[in-house]
């Protein structure tokens, strides 16, 4: 293994190494296993990511057999970037990694890309900035990264260096389409603001943040933890798409912003640190109670690999938030709210002839007068469970909410079936629980969208319908000529 390789490609601005040794082996006719072994006599099996911080003497034989000095190699790595907490695993802040801390999903590396650079490239390459983990902005041209195939819906994954056939930068495994574009959403001014500020503390260790002050980076990380663990497990959908709705007002968007940000990913966790750190800790102990999460001590406890010293840091930034007031207060401010309203609920208990409403609004007036829960439910012979949704629905959505009577999916007219359905399509967000929507969770948004009561039946119905009906992804508000109508 000596002298220069035949091949040469010179590494292109802010190219990850990974993605260098790629383009490499490939000229190569080589994986970019093959090649690493072949070339600079690493084997990648068991250290495919040994690119990001590789050693002196890898770069060295690196340096030597392709002529790029190791300063400009050292570039392309994490060399004196600080990794804390696994945060340069892929979608780091995704609600899926709230839920699940300790799993690697199978099979490559999800990527999260910029459609713009790719387009701009003679030669697509991958940065390395898409390689933090937790980036969600290109920072060249403000757009949201993306992370899933526009031709055919399949999750986007970058190389290891462990793939065993050459690699094709920036296509799509599975229809090989390059996943470049000119169009895509631009991203908040804040959440670039705070992208920018949270990789100065990724270099440099420690910094000032807004909102939370002087911190380290694995402090900072571990507080991005404990928001999305608070918000992503054991909470209701309801309480979450009410929060969602909050921040977009609060940070002065369009309401149906809110639809088109992918709170499960890592922008839309940037997002939510944006509007927490905007009144820090204050909004962070609205959220909590909001939610109706556990206390700020029990997530804390929650988090794994916390030194001592970080807990206490985490507890005392975290302040005043940890006495966050508990769902039941909410509920009995929305029950005090309506009296003053002048809202008589035993009055319109008495009136009502329908009986299931009428049980409804018994319990919400005997909980209102101050009865437990447990009395109001026993007496109209429901679960404690149940009392508390139309409760939770109540404080949410309204008392119309709680007692409105369902419509069937076939006493919608078509027209009102198309605007449903395609919003349904279009904005409903799918994925497994806890962190995609229910039927209950979308019917109670389609009441307010379109002042129409649905059953989770005909929510289930619609979504199917419609789905059938559109190729995955296509724009994400979809215009209602566009549906034909039904009978
Ligand atoms: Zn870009
Ligand atoms: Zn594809």
């Amino acid at each position: 293994m000596k002298g220069r390789l035949p091949v040469h490609v010179t590494p292109a601005p802010d190219e990850a190494l990974l993605s260098w040794l790629c383009r490499l082996g490939a000229l190569a006719g080589l994986s970019p296993l093959a090649f690493a072994r072949l070339a600079f006599g690493i084997d990648s099996r068991t250290r495919p990511e040994w690119w990001r911080r590789p050693d002196p003497d890898q770069l060295a034989v690196i340096s030597l057999r392709t002529g790029v000095s190791p300063g400009k190699l050292c570039e392309m790595t994490f060399e004196g970037w600080l990794a804390a907490r696994d945060d340069e695993h892929d979608e780091r802040l995704s609600a899926w990694r709230a839920t699940h801390p300790k799993r690697r999903p199978n099979g490559g590396y999800p990527a999260a890309i910029c459609p713009h650079c790719l387009a701009s490239d003679k030669v697509p390459y991958l940065r390395r900035a898409w390689m933090f983990g937790w980036l969600a902005v290109c920072p060249d041209h403000r757009v949201v990264l993306e992370r899933k195939c526009r031709a055919c819906g399949n999750i986007l994954r970058h190389p290891g260096l462990d793939a065993k056939k050459p690699i094709r930068i920036g296509c799509c495994d599975r229809c090989g389409v390059l996943a470049a574009s000119v169009d895509g959403p631009i991203a908040l001014d804040s959440v670039i603001e705070l992208q920018q500020t949270m990789l100065a503390l990724k270099r440099t260790g420690r910094g000032g943040m807004p909102g939370v002050g002087i911190v380290d980076w694995p402090v900072f990380t571990a507080i991005v933890d404990l928001v999305l663990r608070a918000v992503w497990t054991g909470t209701a959908v309801k309480a979450r798409e009410h929060l969602f709705a909050r921040i977009i007002a609060d940070l002065g968007r369009e309401p149906d912003e809110r639809f088109r940000i992918e709170w499960q990913g890592n922008y839309g966790a940037l997002v939510l640190m944006t509007w927490l750190l905007g009144l820090w800790p204050d909004r962070l102990r609205q959220m909590l109670e909001w939610l109706n999460a556990p206390g700020v001590n029990d997530i804390i406890a929650g988090l794994s690999n916390l030194a001592e010293a970080q807990r206490w840091k985490l507890l005392e930034v975290t302040g005043e938030a940890i006495h966050h007031r508990p769902r039941s207060e909410i509920w009995r401010e929305w029950l005090d709210r309506l009296r003053e309203d002048g809202v008589d609920v035993w009055k319109l208990a008495r009136e009502e002839r329908n009986w299931q409403r009428k049980e409804r609004l018994t319990a919400l007036a005997m909980v209102s007068e101050g009865r437990t829960i447990e009395v109001a439910a026993h007496r109209v012979r429901a679960s404690v469970k149940l009392v508390e949704r139309w409760l939770d629905i109540g404080a949410i959505y309204g008392l119309d909410a709680v007692t409105a009577k369902p419509i069937r999916s076939c006493e919608l007219t078509p027209i009102q079936r198309d605007s449903i359905g395609g919003w349904l399509v279009s904005n409903g967000r799918s994925g497994p629980q806890p962190i995609g929507w229910t039927a209950e969770h979308a019917r109670s948004e389609i009441a307010l969208r379109f002042g129409i009561l649905v059953t989770p039946s005909a929510v289930r119905q619609l979504l199917h319908q419609y789905r059938r009906s559109h190729r995955p992804f296509a724009p994400r508000i979809v215009p209602l000529r566009d549906h034909k109508p039904r009978e």
